[in-house]
């Protein structure tokens, strides 16, 4: 098998062997390049040392030198290059205690997770595929490289990793590995937060969001993400509905584009439907208020995840809002728009809309035309530069104090006022018109 290495991983590896020392293309850039995707990144394991490395390549970054990776700048480009390594006993599920340098690629190979991501390739030998990786890529199968229980005892981890690869790829899980699964995954517990994140975006933002399904199923997100499975066990006795919240939450992902803030939103936009969930006489489920209980849940969730202030906010800010429906008229959608924050649209109908595909077929084209409705007036208010905040109120607090209002509270008190005059009547935007207002009134 031929496999087009890019011409910086040619140089490198030419490089190390130049030297005397044995280097390879390894792991998902191979894996990748036979599947015919573009690999996100080319990392390269060699018997040279990471000291021997360093000597070769004039421009280096200790990325985890105690590991045994190097960066290797070629031009702007930087590749992982990784000493083969053993990796020592494993201390509480997560790290190796130790690492070992060892001048043989297959015991490099024997450490990796699953059998597609333990290929090794360079142009002389050809690819190194040691324990079936290519039958299982055929078969479209995720295999543990070896014993699944040892290798999930060792690196909990490699359990979400498992179902994140099979969503990225489409694949499924071989029986034992996915038994392994259910059987350990309790040792999740000990994964740090940081890593569950990276793992879990990429599975939530991949091709198959409806792998969450199994996340579910194999007992996963019991571990990291217990919300989950509350709403998986929510039924919903509503004319709208035709799926448990789980499955909605499910479908819903898949009817949205994969961006990592508008899939964490369709994941958590429903989360506080179990909480909210009351029962009237007819026997028919409501959820009053989920949206605001939602998005206090999904802070919660987000910051035990660990993740930046700034996605929380967006995600937060769109489950907030998503069932938010004013009438469609100017006033009341200005409103709304102010209500929900500018900073939401667009994105606020890609959620509506994806919300209600995954939702039952009970007045879907009359909802869907709502939503049309309610974005092409968005646009024309847009389009009009109509004022829709203080920062574009003519009208600022400089103003009122040279109009002898003294600085303090009182001043934002008298811009919201005029703001509201001014989402009910925009052509009022005008600094002369607002003060005269203000001040006659
Ligand atoms: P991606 O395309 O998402 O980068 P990848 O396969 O390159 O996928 P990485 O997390 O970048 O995944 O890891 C690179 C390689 O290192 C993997 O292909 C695998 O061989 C090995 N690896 C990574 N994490 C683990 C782990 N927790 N346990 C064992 N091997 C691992
Ligand atoms: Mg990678």
């Amino acid at each position: 098998m031929k496999i087009e290495l890019p011409e910086k991983v040619k140089t490198v590896i030419a490089e190390l062997k130049a030297h005397g020392y044995d280097a390879y293309a390894v792991g998902g850039c191979i894996r990748d390049s036979i599947l015919g995707r573009t690999p996100g990144d080319w990392d390269i394991t060699t018997s040279a040392k990471p000291h021997q490395v360093k000597a070769i390549f004039p421009r280096t970054v200790d990325t985890g030198i105690q590991h045994g990776t190097v960066t290797v700048l070629m031009d702007k480009e930087g590749f992982e290059v990784t000493t083969y390594r053993i990796d020592g006993e494993y201390e509480d599920a997560r790290h190796p205690k130790d690492v070992i340098f060892t001048s043989n690629l297959l015991e490099d190979l024997k450490r990796r997770d699953f059998t597609i991501n333990a290929m090794a390739y360079n142009d002389e030998t050809g690819l190194v595929d040691a324990f079936d990786g290519i039958a299982d890529l055929n078969a479209k199968r995720i295999r543990c490289v070896g014993e699944p229980t040892e290798r999930f005892s060792e690196d909990a981890l490699r359990m979400l990793r498992a179902v994140r690869f099979a969503a990225q790829l489409g694949f499924a899980i071989e029986e034992r590995t996915e038994q392994a699964i259910r059987d350990m995954c309790g040792n999740l517990e000990k994964i740090s937060a940081e890593r569950i994140q990276v793992e879990l975006v990429k599975l939530v933002t991949s091709d198959h969001p409806e792998e969450m399904q199994n996340v579910y199923d194999t007992g996963i997100a019991a571990m990291i993400l217990p919300e989950f499975c509350t709403m998986m066990e929510t039924e919903q006795h509503n004319p709208h509905h035709i799926y448990t919240v789980g499955e909605h939450t499910i479908r819903s992902m898949q009817y949205i584009r994969a961006d990592k803030v508008l899939r964490l939103t369709m994941l958590l936009h429903d989360v506080a439907k179990p909480v909210c969930r009351t029962e009237d006489e007819n026997g028919i489920h409501h959820f009053h208020g989920h949206p605001q209980v939602g998005a206090e849940m999904s802070r919660k969730i987000l910051r035990r995840l660990k993740f930046d202030n700034d996605t929380i906010h967006r995600v937060m800010a769109l489950v907030r809002a998503h069932d938010d429906r004013p009438p469609l008229q100017g006033r009341s959608v200005r409103r709304a728009i102010y209500r929900n924050g500018t900073e939401q649209y667009p994105e606020l109908f890609e959620v509506k809309r994806a919300d209600i595909l995954a939702q039952s077929s009970f007045l879907q084209q009359e909802k869907l035309l709502y939503v049309d409705r309610y974005e092409h007036m968005y646009q024309q208010i847009m389009e009009k530069e109509q004022c829709l905040s203080l920062k574009e109120l003519a009208v600022n607090g400089s103003d009122l104090i040279a109009r002898g209002i003294q600085p303090g509270k009182e001043i934002g008190e008298i811009l919201h006022q005029m703001l509201e005059k001014v989402l009910e009547e925009p052509e009022l935007n005008e600094k002369e018109v607002l003060l005269a207002w203000y001040f006659k009134a």
